[in-house]
């Protein structure tokens, strides 16, 4: 083992990222970003059954979209089976490994026999010394100590002891030739001079497992660090029966990637109480010691809230292209280089907490009503409603300018003339410019949509009311 911190994440290609494993990859990333060390990036897709180019491709995806950047790979193990032979001839000559002929069906019979007499289903070592030699159809299995206990020194859960007794002689490469994920993924770490495994506790069953594989091979153990499980609201696993699992869900969710890492990262980590964290923040403060041992609920709602302070934080021009997109993705008409866009974000800011919220709020700036709410419009539409658009209309026309100023003292002078106050003209000329009962001031809508814009929008509602 080098002293350069050299983390992974290995992920196995069944599937999209989804947020348990992203916050794997964060941890590791972190921590590799915060000691100067590397993060490696590795597909296991020994599995060939299931490993898909799809799900490798969306994986990157989500990696990329996050930020999640890797120094080295990405390694595919079906290209290492040679690397992995080397190792695997080494434990077989050294007598540390052995073939086995014992049919599936044979090794059930033992696994049986062991539940029968209240002991762990394993394999009863039959071939260990016949000494087979390698031969179509034979697996390769671990020689494992009888006696003694193997010990994980877990940087997560502390110091963890199996006794050898329930580790049986397992297999290091199938009949088929095809390395099990145990052998493959040590021979990686190994030859990657990983320093710090840290992934989720459904492995930590495999751990003793590979940490035999590293003392056949009189290799350095990596320090081992294994994560709480991400919970649903409800405490079991999270799953897909919870909504959704794949990072990308969350993009079209309309969430920001640094509110989602931020999100994640708390999510089994903390330092103090500080709940808000830019990325540069958890680069800097992130340690393996912080991690919790508890498992972390994922709720969507403070996802949301943390969403809203990271939009708080960014510039309108950062926001610009985030919103288009987003914006772009719903079908919602917009102009790219209009000019307005920066204002109307601006006024948006504080009042999304996503840019599925801000991108259905500047609809409006782009394109006109084509209904009314039901709701806001049985509220605001009321009689003396025409009297007040026509009102509106009729100052409007006559508009020297339309500015913020301009129009906040002509929806003043509406008031002053019909004595009225300033919601019962603010409610129906919303429902008038934007279909909807709620949206930002009515002075800035008016300013942003201009009076070339408003005015159709208000004469379609004066026909509307005129009609029904
Ligand atoms: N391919 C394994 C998985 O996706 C990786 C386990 C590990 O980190 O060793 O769960």
């Amino acid at each position: 083992m080098t002293d350069t911190i050299i983390t992974r994440f290995p992920p196995s290609p069944t599937g999209y990222l989804h947020v348990g494993g992203a916050r794997t990859a964060l941890f590791n990333w972190l921590y590799a970003r915060k000691t100067g060390g590397k993060f490696i990036l590795r597909i296991e897709d020994t599995d060939i059954l299931r490993s898909t180019e799809e799900s490798v491709r969306a994986i990157f995806e989500g990696l990329e979209w996050l930020g999640i950047d890797w120094d080295e790979g990405p390694f595919y193990q079906t290209k290492r089976f040679d690397i992995y032979k080397k190792y695997l001839d080494q434990l077989l000559a050294e007598e540390k490994a052995y073939c086995c002929t014992c049919s599936a069906e044979e090794v059930e019979t033992m696994r049986e026999k062991a539940r029968a007499e209240g002991r762990n289903p394993m394999y009863d070592g039959t071939c260990r010394h016949k000494k087979l030699p390698p031969q179509p159809g034979a697996v390769v299995r671990l020689l494992t100590p009888d006696t003694g206990s193997t010990r994980i020194d877990d940087v997560v859960k502390g110091p963890i002891a199996i006794p050898n007794t329930e580790i049986d002689d397992f297999i290091l490469c199938r009949s088929d030739g095809v390395y099990t994920y145990n052998f493959a993924v040590v021979i990686d770490d190994l030859t990657m001079h990983i320093s710090h495994v840290i992934r989720g506790d459904d492995h930590v069953s495999n751990t003793p497992k590979q940490i035999l594989i590293y003392e056949a091979l009189n290799a350095p153990v990596p320090k081992f660090g294994h994560v709480p499980m991400v919970l649903g609201p409800d405490r079991t696993r999270l799953s897909k029966r919870h909504g959704a699992l794949g990072v990308m869900e969350y993009k079209k969710m309309g969430f920001l990637p640094e509110a989602l890492l931020n999100y994640l990262v708390r999510l089994g980590w903390s330092h103090g109480d500080q709940e808000f964290f830019t990325i540069e923040d958890m680069k800097e403060l992130f340690t393996l010691e912080a991690i919790g041992r508890s498992p972390g609920v994922f709720d969507v709602d403070k996802l949301t809230a943390l969403n809203a302070e990271h939009m708080q934080k960014k510039s309108p021009a950062e926001l610009l292209p985030l919103l288009l997109e987003q914006m772009t993705a719903l079908g919602i008409p917009h102009g790219p280089e209009d000019p307005r866009l920066p204002a109307i974000i601006a006024l948006l800011q504080p009042r999304s907490k996503t840019l599925v919220e801000m991108a259905q709020q500047a609809e409006s700036f782009f394109v006109d009503p084509t209904s009314y709410c039901e709701v806001a419009a049985k509220k605001n539409f009321k009689g003396g409603s025409v009297d007040v658009l026509k009102k509106i209309e009729e100052k409007l026309m006559t508009a020297e300018e339309d500015s913020l100023e301009a129009m906040e003292a002509l929806l003043q002078s509406v008031c002053d003339e019909m004595d009225l106050k300033l919601g019962k003209v603010g409610g129906p000329l919303r429902v008038a410019l934007t279909g909807k009962g709620q949206s930002p001031g009515m002075g800035e809508t008016l300013a942003l949509l201009g009076k070339e814009r408003s005015l159709p929008r208000i004469r379609a509602a004066i026909a509307h009311l005129e009609t029904f």
